[in-house]
């Protein structure tokens, strides 16, 4: 199937090819027919499916063919009425949203903006009193603004809730029910979550008007091509871990995942330390932080993000080589989620888990729900066992540099710790391998 065939019209088939998108994705195949036919959508999809582009093309589409409803005076306002709304759990999701809609909306003259909070409010405030079409927001943020009497959503045409599972677990339901009573009841309304929890499931039924139902790659089939492997270690031995396991690994990108904000920050501080590129991004990171952390992601500047699962919701970098598992995530579906990082558009990826004694029950949880076991770390190709790092501070300047792709460089610093290795590394006859390889 082509864009073309979906009947979307030339300036958003020419941002498309701009974008370089070939083929539309199974959930823009099905989600922006339906959304021309001004039918409600829920749809279950995961990040990295093409959802943002499923709902974002055919509302431009909808927006541009038609004239904002007149007043309930029979007047048309003079300022711009917001015609949707998208709401987004995290500010970086906000963000990506909004980029997407300047992306494919290159060649419309419909404006959007992102408000969002942990930033000023007056900019955002100033630019909605100017007058936006698309408004895409965190909940809480936009409650500001309508308490201010900046904004009205009561022109509302097509609501948006998307990654709703997320909203959930962050306590924004009683929020979105406070918007809900804004809106017109006359409006398309689509609902995108990666999970159907129950609470999700009442939601839909409740703001959803027979609703077409879309569902792409159940999440526990997700990630195919991205290879899995565990790393048995005690907790206090993770840091000399990560540091052994990046030292001799070729990666391009690795996204670390640690349970706190804290265990974040920790863990960046120990890399750097080693003399390893890191930047964590967490809710209490400012957002001129996280912007910086994630552009240096992104350019390649920065080759390890270190997150928590609520910042690295909806964050789009393509090539993520590694997702680690520095703390194991107690929900199997989050582990999904996470190593859906890597591995995007067809391409192979590697997740590595650190399983410590407390996790072999979500271990046994994430193996029942993907239906796959976790590979030995032994089993990782061209991974040379930690003992190098763990034992003996590995001479730094001796290190090659790699392959170009690979990122190496010393960060042992335990060699205190003479019976690690032990525990974490499975077999293989105990020979010491200092020889580094990168693949
Ligand atoms: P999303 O699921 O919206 O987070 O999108 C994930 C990634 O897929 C983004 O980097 C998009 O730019 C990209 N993408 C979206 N649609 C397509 C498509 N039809 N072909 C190739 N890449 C796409």
């Amino acid at each position: 199937m082509t864009f073309e065939e979906l009947r979307l019209v030339k300036p958003l088939l020419d941002a498309v090819r701009d974008a370089g998108y070939k083929t539309p994705t199974p959930i823009q195949q099905r989600v922006i027919p339906t959304v021309l036919d001004e039918r409600d959508v829920l749809a279950c999809a995961q990040t990295g499916t093409g959802k943002t582009a499923a709902f974002a093309l055919p509302i431009l589409q909808r927006l541009a063919e038609s004239r904002p409803p007149r007043r309930k005076d029979g007047q048309r306002s003079r300022r711009r009425p917001i015609r949707t709304l998208v709401l987004a759990p995290t500010r970086e999701l906000a963000i990506q949203i909004s980029e997407s809609f300047s992306t494919y909306g290159q060649f419309s003259k419909l404006r959007h903006l992102a408000v969002f909070g942990g930033v000023n409010k007056n900019p955002q405030a100033r630019s909605l009193r100017a007058g936006v079409d698309i408004l895409v927001a965190t909940p809480g943020r936009l409650l500001d603004h309508m308490a201010d009497g900046v904004v009205k959503i009561d022109t509302i045409e097509i609501l948006v809730l998307d990654e709703a599972d997320r909203m959930l677990d962050m306590g924004f339901m009683p929020d979105i029910r406070r918007i809900m009573k804004h809106v017109p009841k006359r409006r398309q309304t689509l609902l995108l979550s990666a999970t159907m929890p129950a609470p999700i499931r009442e939601l839909a039924h409740q703001i959803l008007n027979r609703p077409v139902s879309v569902e792409v790659t159940p999440v526990s089939s997700a990630a195919e091509t991205v290879e899995q492997f565990a790393f048995h270690v005690e907790k206090n031995d993770k840091p000399a871990l990560l540091a052994s396991v990046l030292d001799n690994t070729a990666y391009s990108r690795a996204l670390v995942f640690t349970r706190t904000k804290y265990g974040a920050d920790k863990v960046v501080r120990h890399l750097t330390r080693g003399g390893v590129e890191a930047a964590a991004i967490h809710g209490n990171k400012s957002q001129n932080a996280r912007t910086r952390a994630l552009a240096g992601f992104k350019s390649g500047k920065i080759p390890v993000l270190v997150a928590t699962d609520i910042a690295a919701r909806g964050l789009d970098v393509d090539d993520i080589s590694h997702v680690i598992n520095y703390d194991l995530t107690n929900e199997p579906e989050t582990y999904v989620h996470r190593i859906g990082r890597t591995g995007r558009a067809g391409a192979t990826g590697t997740a590595l888990s650190f399983v410590s004694r407390d996790d072999h029950g979500t271990l046994r949880a994430i193996e029942r729900l993907t239906k796959n076991q976790l590979q030995p770390a032994d089993d990782m190709p061209g991974y040379t066992a930690p003992e190098v790092a763990v034992h003996a501070p590995a001479p730094k300047a001796a290190k090659p540099s790699g392959n170009g792709s690979g990122r190496k460089r010393s960060t042992s610093r335990n060699s205190g710790r003479k019976n690690t290795r032990r525990r974490y590394r499975r077999g293989r006859g105990g020979q010491r391998k200092a020889s580094q390889t990168s693949n």
